[in-house]
């Protein structure tokens, strides 16, 4: 697929699917700065760390150069890969999950930003891209929910908070 070099980019290219759904559905990447003079909003995505410019008339992702002059300071903190440690999610707290896939169950700890995994009674940490409750939380995901701490298997450890 070939394109003229000053055709604007289409909306499948910008950013990832997370942050272009966040668009979507009228939520918003993270908010990094405003500017004033031209009333702007800039936005940076959780997940792909693409700069988002929203404008009076259209959101757009935004090299970091593109707004070196009209958010000069941003660049050095925005635009970096995020960090799990940014991934958002509220402290000290426990959300248990629930997966289906072809009618096997598989269970799903978030705390603290981080996934974990039941195998067998014991918590793993689990680390896939585009894949676990800090993932689904914004995507959605087909055969993934919350449950609440008893529906989870009898010989599931519950969660010590810190451990
Ligand atoms: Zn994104």
């Amino acid at each position: 697929m070939s394109r003229a070099p000053n055709a604007p980019a289409s909306w499948e290219s910008q950013g990832c699917a997370v942050c272009r759904r966040q668009w979507e559905t009228a939520e918003r990447p993270i908010f990094v700065a405003e500017n004033l003079v031209d009333r702007s909003k800039l936005y940076r995505c959780a997940v792909c760390g693409a700069l988002w410019l929203m404008t009076e008339r259209a959101a757009s992702a935004v090299q970091p150069e593109a707004i070196r002059s009209t958010y000069p300071g941003v660049i050095e903190s925005a635009g970096r890969h995020p960090s799990r440690s940014e991934a958002p999610a509220s402290d000290g707290e426990v959300q248990y999950w629930r997966h289906s896939v072809a009618s096997t169950d598989h269970y799903f700890g978030l705390v603290n930003g981080r996934d974990f995994i039941l195998r067998g009674d014991r918590w793993v940490p689990y680390d896939v891209y585009k894949s676990g409750p800090s993932w689904w939380r914004l995507t959605g995901e087909p055969g993934a929910d919350i449950i609440t701490q008893d529906v989870l298997p009898p010989d599931a450890p519950r969660w010590v908070p810190g451990r």
